[in-house]
């Protein structure tokens, strides 16, 4: 017997993000005083309305096994919050299919949807999952650098220059992980129309779609018209809005014979999302008075960007970041500290975390390590104080440095 594994697993890596928030917990419950900036997890805790809903699931005996896909209430809920989002377009319950997070249902789509010799494009700077989700589904990722003059974003020419006849997909983050940025309508119908054009499917992970400092919800596939979206897979989820993460329910809405495909596919891996989680996610997803948690989270958050960006802007002029528009993240460049010496992400966080006990990710993680990406979901006292950790750092770090 070798310990040799799969070729299945032949590119596995785990999860950077999920690691360093280990890590952060661990040192925390040894003792030490470490800020976890690291993790993209909301403080809140969930609203009320949807755990008593899960707890009260749990005493009905909701707890043998679900519908595969999904209980009809919970899709029937997401539907028509998909529906209210994008000023009351037509979305079909049937094409719902909900899984245990949304890390699942992108697994399933890109499972579902491509394998050995297709090609798959992922906008670079990209949330950790992706690549290795591609990889998983045999299919080769290929990583679209992101323009720097636009937020880290790519155009449609940016799509282009990399696509072959093999290319099948692309996975699309707006709001984005790692960077904050938010693509406008006329962007999200460019390439779409573009896809379109190249009969290409789009992943749109849309889980950040709530969590927006522009005019309500940030723009959506959803907003285009039915005849763009052939070959498009919605993904959402209560983890970010709901703050229930640790609930594990998200949900893709595809063309119904690709829903059935990705139902047909958890049925042999999971038999569906946890059952009482389930009717929690449905109350989160229907009830307005989860609304009004919902606006009152996404107030904070903005209050935080607002002091985050003013305290860098003012405190460390220097440091380029990318303008954050939604999501919780900012999305900073350290490589260019000091002058002659580029830092790395990674060698950045080492530091900062032994230094000053602050976790945040490197950028390498998402595709590019000259960068640093920082969580502010956490409580206004934490975030003022890893801001005051981490000033002091860059300032210790150029002084050494240049000396
Ligand atoms: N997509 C993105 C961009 C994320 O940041 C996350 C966070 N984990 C997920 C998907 C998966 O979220 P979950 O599985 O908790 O729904
Ligand atoms: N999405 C969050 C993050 O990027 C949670 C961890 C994960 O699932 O990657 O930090």
């Amino acid at each position: 017997m070798t310990d040799r594994l799969s070729a299945n697993l032949a590119h596995l890596k785990a999860s950077e993000t999920v690691a360093i928030s280990t890590e952060a917990k661990r040192r925390k419950a040894a003792g030490e005083d470490v800020l976890d900036l690291g993790v993209g997890e909301p403080d809140f805790d969930t609203p009320y309305a949807a755990t008593e809903a899960g707890v009260q699931a749990i005493r009905d005996g909701k707890t043998r096994y679900p519908p595969n896909i999904g209980i009809a209430e919970l899709r029937k809920a997401i539907a028509g919050n998909l529906s209210g989002l994008s000023a009351g377009r037509a979305v079909d319950p049937d094409a719902i299919v909900v899984s245990s997070g949304s890390k699942q249902s992108l697994f399933n789509a890109c499972f579902s949807l491509f394998g050995p010799k297709d090609k798959v494009l992922i906008p670079m700077p990209a949330w950790v999952s992706y690549p290795q989700i591609v990889h998983l589904s045999r299919a080769e990722p290929v990583m679209v650098p992101g323009d720097v003059e636009w937020s880290l974003k790519v155009s449609v020419n940016d799509l282009e220059r990399h696509t072959d006849k093999l290319v099948r997909g692309l996975i699309l983050c707006s709001p984005c992980n790692p960077t904050g940025a938010v693509y406008t309508l006329t962007e999200l119908k460019a390439i779409a129309t573009w896809a379109q054009k190249h009969d290409i499917w789009i992943i749109a992970d849309e889980i950040y779609r709530r969590i927006n400092y522009g005019p309500g919800a940030a723009p959506s596939f959803l907003d285009l018209p039915d005849d763009l979206l052939g070959r498009t897979v919605v993904i959402t989820g209560a983890s970010k809005a709901y703050a229930m993460t640790g609930w594990r329910i998200g949900a893709a809405l595809a063309p119904p014979y690709l829903a059935k495909a990705m139902a047909a596919l958890q049925s042999h891996t999971t038999t569906g999302a946890n059952h009482p989680a389930q009717w929690a996610a449905a109350t989160a997803f229907s009830t307005p008075g989860v609304e009004d948690d919902v606006v009152h989270m996404v107030a904070a958050f903005r209050r935080r960007r607002d002091r985050l960006v003013a305290r860098f802007r003012g405190e460390v002029p220097g440091i380029e970041f990318v303008d954050p528009v939604g999501a919780f993240y900012l999305f900073f460049r350290v490589d260019g500290i000091v002058p002659r010496t580029p830092v790395t992400g990674q060698a950045f966080c080492e530091q900062l975390m032994q230094r000053e006990g602050v976790a945040l990710v490197p950028g390498g993680a998402f595709g590019d390590d000259r960068w640093v990406r920082l969580s502010y979901a956490v409580s206004e006292k934490d975030l003022d104080g890893a801001l005051d950790r981490i000033f002091r750092f860059i300032g210790s770090l150029a002084s050494s440095r240049a000396a």
